[in-house]
């Protein structure tokens, strides 16, 4: 398999004219300015679908490259537009903007000023490093031999409750229509690898997720006299192992899964048969057909326990869940792994699938994608938390690399298109 992808690879034409040397150039004349954006962002962060500050920087800054920009999409969302002086196709490199609901503990001259949100996953870098891309391309529109779409996305994270947002709703809006997008890049930073390596996968690279609630309905009585109601709690306790079965039992052993509960909630006092039980929990696969077939078998496995002991209970998916992050594999062949290789060398790395999941799938419904881990870690500096810690942080080392591995991705695929 893996011989077979090097011959692939090897007998790929090369790209032609994609000027790599002033790529380069650029990204690392930019260096500082795209870290003082980083910092300046990292400083500022704000939650999905609001934000209103980060959105109006990067559109602010879009204008001054010359960009045609589209704001607000998708409540705080920017799209920008280079048409390059050649004819060719149009590709699309995504930025997610968002940050989470962490107090940050780092002590950086940067560190987050607003108390209670963070850019604990990196979004600030994601958003940085395109804003370079941007204005490296912008630098050598003229040879452009296409269009670039620039999306900044609002609420990777999930928007908040009640309201629609993320990559589904910048679809929605027509992110990727007029012109009509034919490609989609996107990266993000992280430790799974070190600064200077870019993870790669020509198949799955991040999981599905889905976030489901289950209610064990009982009836309160004496804890002396549990007969005379509806124990839920031994009902619930049976079903977290039933759906252990469905993991262990039930799914091909070679097809990755998780299913995890990671809340369970029920009953008031020791002497007092609880009158339900509430569990929260979340399922991960790399497969469509896996995550249906789990979500159906814990249905019926659900509604069998409950019904052997003569109780009710009910199962619930919060909204859509996350598919999984699937790479197209001859748009991995073709630009994604060549590129990756031309910026990082052998630091480009075939990379095993993570159980996180993205929202940036939803971009797939109307073009085919390429994902990619832009390594981050650094363990002499100390900086390898992983995502979505109080700890987290970016070896900024990264950012330039990232400006030229996506500007490159941008032109491969219009100069092969
Ligand atoms: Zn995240
Ligand atoms: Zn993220």
């Amino acid at each position: 398999m893996h011989l077979l992808a090097l011959v692939l690879f090897a007998a790929a034409p090369a790209a032609a004219a994609v000027p790599d040397a002033e790529i380069r150039a650029a990204a690392e004349r930019l260096a500082p300015g795209v870290v003082a954006v980083r910092r300046d962002l990292h400083a500022h962060p704000e939650l999905g679908n609001r934000e209103e500050r980060t959105g109006h920087l990067v559109a602010e800054r879009l204008r001054a490259f010359g960009l045609e920009v589209r704001t607000p999409v998708a409540k705080t969302g920017v799209v920008g537009v280079l048409r390059g002086g050649r004819p060719g196709g149009v590709v699309a490199l995504r930025a997610d903007m968002d940050a989470l609901p962490i107090d940050e503990t780092n002590d950086l001259p940067f560190r987050s000023q607003t108390k209670g949100v963070m850019h604990a996953c990196g979004h600030d870098a994601h958003t940085a490093i395109l804003l370079g891309a941007a204005e490296v391309l912008a630098g050598l529109r003229g040879r452009l031999p296409g269009t670039v779409v620039f999306l900044f996305q609002p609420a990777e994270e999930g928007a908040p409750e009640g309201e629609a947002g993320g990559a589904v709703l910048m679809v929605q809006e027509g992110a990727l229509d007029n012109p009509t997008v034919e490609a989609v890049f996107g990266l993000h930073v992280g430790s799974w690898v070190s600064v200077d390596q870019a993870g790669w996968s020509d198949g799955p690279i991040f999981a599905s997720s889905d976030t489901f609630r289950i209610e064990v309905e009982g009836k309160a009585v004496h804890g002396a006299q549990p007969h005379m109601g509806l124990d839920p709690i031994p009902v619930a306790a049976e079903m977290v192992q039933a759906l252990q079965l469905i993991v262990s039992r039930q799914i091909d052993g070679r097809q990755p899964r998780v299913l995890t509960i990671g809340r369970i909630q029920g009953g008031t006092r020791f002497n007092i048969i609880a009158d339900r039980v509430t569990m929260d929990g979340t399922v991960r696969t790399h497969d469509a057909t896996v995550r249906a077939e789990i979500k159906a078998r814990m249905a019926r496995t659900v509604k069998g326990v409950a019904e052997a002991h003569g109780t009710t209970a009910t199962l619930r998916f919060f909204d859509e869940g996350n598919p999984p992050t699937v790479n197209d594999a001859a748009l991995a062949r073709s630009v994604g792994v060549p590129a990756l290789q031309r910026v990082f060398g052998a630091g480009a790395v075939r990379v095993d699938p993570q159980m996180v999941a993205e929202d940036f799938p939803a971009f797939g419904q109307k073009a085919p994608y390429f994902y990619f881990l832009l390594g981050t870690r650094n363990d002499a500096k100390g900086i390898g938390s992983v995502n979505h810690t109080a700890r987290f942080d970016v070896d900024e080392d990264a950012l330039p690399l990232g400006v030229r591995a996506m500007a490159t991705l941008a032109w491969d695929f219009l100069a092969r298109n």
